[in-house]
């Protein structure tokens, strides 16, 4: 049997995804695909929930489309997605005929390789989609979350893929997207998963905690024959180790790779050029980052919080936000921390820290996993918070997808003729607002990407503007320093600033407001609501956006009934009634940001 060692390379999703906010556009991959295609890797991973999301909410285009001509333009890989199970690229669990469509479309415009995932490794939540790729004729990677807690264990990981071979899946794949694994535990992980199966197993893992090649190698020596390398010049930190690296470092040995290094070494000059016209999506956080292993927080998610946090102007409670997480998770059963646990989990860990008092708001997605509609948590749920989370309510012991009756008629009839074929209709099944958007706005002709800085001249760094000046305000001299620019986003653009040097961040909201100046009328919506001040006043305790108001002008409630339902951190949350009283006043609709210093709506007792 030959030891060859076979590469997947990520650039194309996770390695852009892990660095630069999953911005990489198709017109920046196309040109290099003839090269990617005779390289010979195993497979090339395109696809996934990010960069479906990014491409109809920042870059407009097209993701099936964009599948398509990476289809075209690499006849000879095997093209690979990620799927995260019943929860397809969304973050909540669809009905299995919308699981089945999505699959026997994703296969029919091109992907030769699913790696489903749940994130709770219920292995109920990826029956239907294994089943799916099988009957389209297509490889089934079944994976497992690697992580660590009192309640995982390497036998448990090999039962489970044990489970995943009875499944029908073609290979299995230990997905470490933390960073979390060390080289002994993979050599002893690969080592009893070689006992236990006969199908090849693949190592992703990423390259945040600076142990990512070494786990390979163990890997490798412990059987393992698939690895995800990315690029050079995507590779690394938060993204994965480099492919032209782990090429050299197996070259010449049994388990040569048989790739070219230099072939390699071009398109890793290719993509180092196409970086830089990304460099506003940076992350401030590059280089290793050893936190993830005291709290086993990935990479990705510590740099979605910075920005979060940030734009929130509440950084100042980053190490607090790092400390709960752990303890939500252990209140939750310890679920792998990757998409959708980990927005619920950093979502709560947040609320509990900002809103000074834990579990005094909880989250619906928090409610949902507390009644089993996410699945089986791997380990026991803190029973005190499940009470006062959903009081005496059901928990469900069953498949969750067992409990919805099908989507796909409903979802056709609901977007209308928007939808010109299936793969619109999933478009809106996975986004249904953005997804919306979206075709609204091809439908008009009206796509218009977000737009890319241009890099200053002499690198990242420099800049050509003034950036530090003074401002007298009441007799008295501050110096300002303006340390950064967010992206735009609704047509807003956060300045960041520091005061007298003060490291508080302060932050000018929105250029049109300051455009806008006082002039009544040039006003967004929402930018005027008045501020909370009487016991009746309904407020936020987060940053976000509005997605429904329950109630109506004039409409009488109690204490605690529900008032609106805000997204923050692709998390919902319900916001109550704090008094008895009639609606006085209500300051917000449907899809309006808002902000903790407003009032969204005010009851008179
Ligand atoms: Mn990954």
């Amino acid at each position: 049997m030959s030891s060859q060692v076979h590469i997947t390379d990520v650039v194309l999703r996770d390695g852009h995804q892990s660095l630069i906010a999953t911005r990489m556009r198709t017109d920046d991959m196309l040109p290099i695909c003839e090269w990617l295609d005779k390289i010979g890797y195993w497979s090339l991973e395109v696809w996934g929930g990010a960069t479906f999301d990014a491409c109809i909410r920042f870059l407009k285009e097209d993701p099936w489309e964009r599948l398509r001509k990476l289809r075209e333009a690499l006849p000879n890989t095997r093209l690979q997605m990620l799927l995260r199970g019943q929860n397809l690229l969304g973050y909540r669990h669809y009905s299995d005929d919308v699981v089945r469509a999505f699959v026997h479309k994703s296969a029919e415009n091109g992907i030769d390789v699913f790696r489903i995932f749940d994130a709770l490794n219920d292995v109920r939540n990826m029956e239907t989609s294994i089943a799916a790729v099988k009957e389209s004729g297509k490889h089934a990677q079944g994976t497992i979350c690697y992580t660590i807690s009192p309640v995982h264990s390497i036998a448990q990981f090999t039962d489970m893929a044990k489970q995943l071979v009875d499944m029908g899946c073609d290979s299995i794949a230990v997905k470490d997207m933390a960073g979390l694994l060390t080289p002994m535990v993979t050599a002893e992980l690969f080592a009893e998963l070689g006992k236990a199966i006969d199908l090849p197993v693949h190592l992703h893992g990423h390259a945040t905690a600076g142990t990512a090649e070494m786990c390979q190698l163990k890997a490798i020596e412990n059987g393992c024959r698939h690895i995800d390398t990315c690029i050079s010049s995507f590779s690394g930190g938060a993204s994965h180790p480099p492919t032209e690296s782990m090429v050299a470092a197996l070259a010449g040995t049994e388990y040569d790779t048989g790739l070219d290094l230099k072939d390699l070494q071009n398109i890793g000059f290719y993509f180092r050029e196409v970086r830089k016209k990304y460099h506003q999506f940076e992350s401030e956080m590059t280089g290793l980052d050893t936190r993830v292993q005291v709290y086993q927080v990935p990479g990705g998610m510590i740099s979605n919080l910075y920005t979060q946090l940030r734009e929130q102007g509440v950084l100042n409670h980053i190490e607090d936000v790092l400390n709960e997480i752990p303890r939500v998770r252990e209140d939750l059963g310890f679920p792998p921390l990757v998409t959708p646990s980990s927005q619920i989990v950093g979502a709560q860990a947040v609320v509990n820290v900002l809103t000074g008092e834990r579990y005094k708001s909880i989250g619906n997605e928090v409610k949902l996993y507390l009644q089993g509609r996410y699945g089986r948590a791997p380990g026991p749920i803190n029973s005190l918070i499940r009470q006062q989370a959903i009081g005496n309510e059901d928990v469900i012991e069953v498949r969750p997808a067992d409990l919805l009756d099908d989507e796909m008629d409903n979802l056709r009839e609901e977007i209308g003729e928007l939808a010109g074929s299936d793969e619109d209709i999933l478009i809106f099944a996975m986004f249904p607002d953005i997804g919306r958007e979206f075709l609204e706005q091809r439908a008009a002709g009206t796509l218009v990407p977000e737009p890319l800085e241009p890099m200053p001249a002499g690198g990242a760094d420099s800049s050509k503007k003034p950036t530090e000046f003074n401002v007298t305000l009441h007799g008295e001299t501050h110096h300002i320093h303006i340390t950064g620019i967010g992206h735009r986003s609704q047509g807003d653009r956060p300045f960041y600033m520091t005061v007298d040097g003060v490291p508080e961040e302060i932050m000018i909201e929105t250029l049109s407001e300051l455009e806008d100046g006082d002039s009544e009328g040039g006003a967004r919506s929402g930018s005027k609501r008045p501020r909370p001040g009487k016991p009746g006043d309904v407020s936020t305790t987060m940053p976000g956006t509005v997605i429904d108001v329950l109630v109506e002008v004039g409409a009488s409630v109690q204490a605690g009934d529900p008032l609106l339902v805000t997204e923050a951190m692709k998390m919902e949350t319900e916001i109550q009634a704090p008094i008895a009283g009639s609606v006085a006043a209500i300051h917000v609709a449907k899809g309006d940001s808002v902000n903790p210093d407003e009032t969204l709506i005010e009851i008179s007792a």
